[in-house]
């Protein structure tokens, strides 16, 4: 991967970082008023989800959603600053460039994920079992 698209990748991110936080700040601040709601609005900008106890009622398998993906987000920021983006968790080889623009967070290559899929399936059949 270029510098170019690693900077255009960096840039997407971060942006989408940031829907995420705004739209998880509106949904629990559905739930809670006062001061509470400044806490959340400082907390969540530093990645402090501590604060979604506060909003008992909240619709908290969204969040939970929400908070997967900036965790995923965060972790592909990570990797591009060291260098490991777009390596496969798995092997070391490189993902190709073709699978990162369909899904940006991916960690291993198709051959891997395949294969992991796989034995998961095996799994979760003996569990049945
Ligand atoms: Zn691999």
């Amino acid at each position: 991967m270029n510098t170019k698209s690693r900077t255009t990748l960096r840039k997407h991110l971060i942006e989408k970082r940031e829907a995420i936080v705004k739209e998880a700040k509106r949904e629990i601040e559905k739930f809670i008023r006062g001061e509470d709601k400044a806490i959340v609005e400082t907390a969540l900008d530093d990645g402090d989800w501590s604060v979604v106890d506060l909003a008992e009622d909240v619709n908290l398998k969204r969040l939970s959603n929400h908070r997967e993906t900036l965790v995923k987000i965060d972790e592909a920021l990570r990797k591009l600053d060291d260098g490991t983006y777009g390596i496969c968790e798995e092997c070391g080889q490189e993902i190709s460039e073709k699978r990162l623009k369909v899904l940006p967070f991916a960690i291993y290559c198709k051959d891997c994920q395949e294969k992991k899929e796989k034995i998961e399936e095996v799994e979760k059949q003996e569990e049945v079992e």
